[in-house]
């Protein structure tokens, strides 16, 4: 009988704890997903680049359908590589943002570009690079996609639509803890470069 009346105070004892807890720990700033109210994990805009009033938190899956409606009405022709965790945006550039030597390199890499995506037979017209890790990445604007990403693996750029392009995307962003703070998708006519950045 004793035990249990003392079992029961320390229960209620743990339980007063922790909501004493609750109530003084600080909350998290928190944003909330502008289109579904759910948690927002991640920061979209237009372009690359946008004031912080124009980059609006979603949550992971309305960024997708927002990525998913860029990379379906884009003009151009874009290389996309695999984004990965660490560096703080992922978004789209235009080739004419790029310095000379990158502006070439994708000129090279677009001219492999097949007609056709090589997982579901849709019209191509990005092509996919995969990377692993953000060292090779940052030092990509400088030193260029083959000798950062594609030489030291000996891979080759990957042919795929619009759809397989954002599954991609959605996939390996999908075991990552952190959000970015920018995520822009491809937009206009003129071809470019998908890619993880620190500015
Ligand atoms: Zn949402
Ligand atoms: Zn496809």
């Amino acid at each position: 009988m004793h035990i249990r009346l003392i079992l029961l105070v320390a229960a209620m004892i743990a339980g007063l704890g922790a909501a004493i807890l609750r109530l003084t720990r600080k909350k998290p700033e928190t944003k909330l997903c502008v289109r579904c109210g759910a948690l927002a994990m991640h920061g979209y805009s237009q372009t690359a680049e946008s004031s912080p009033d124009d980059i609006v938190p979603l949550c992971v899956p309305c960024l997708l359908e927002r990525l998913d409606e860029d990379y379906c009405t884009y003009d151009g022709r874009a290389v996309v590589i695999q984004p990965v965790a660490e560096l703080p945006c992922y978004v789209f550039r235009p080739k004419d943002d790029w310095d000379e030597p990158l502006r070439s390199e994708l000129d090279t890499l677009l001219a492999g570009l097949q007609n056709h995506c090589s997982s579901c037979t849709n019209p191509a017209r990005y092509l996919w690079v995969n990377a692993l890790e953000a060292g090779p990445i940052a030092k990509l604007p400088q030193k260029g996609i083959t000798h950062t990403l594609l030489a030291p693996s000996s891979a080759h750029p990957i042919s795929l639509c619009a759809r397989c392009s954002v599954q991609r995307i959605a996939r390996s962003i999908a075991g990552q803890e952190a959000g970015y703070v920018e995520v822009s998708g491809p937009r206009g006519g003129e071809d470019g470069l998908v890619t993880a950045i620190g500015y």
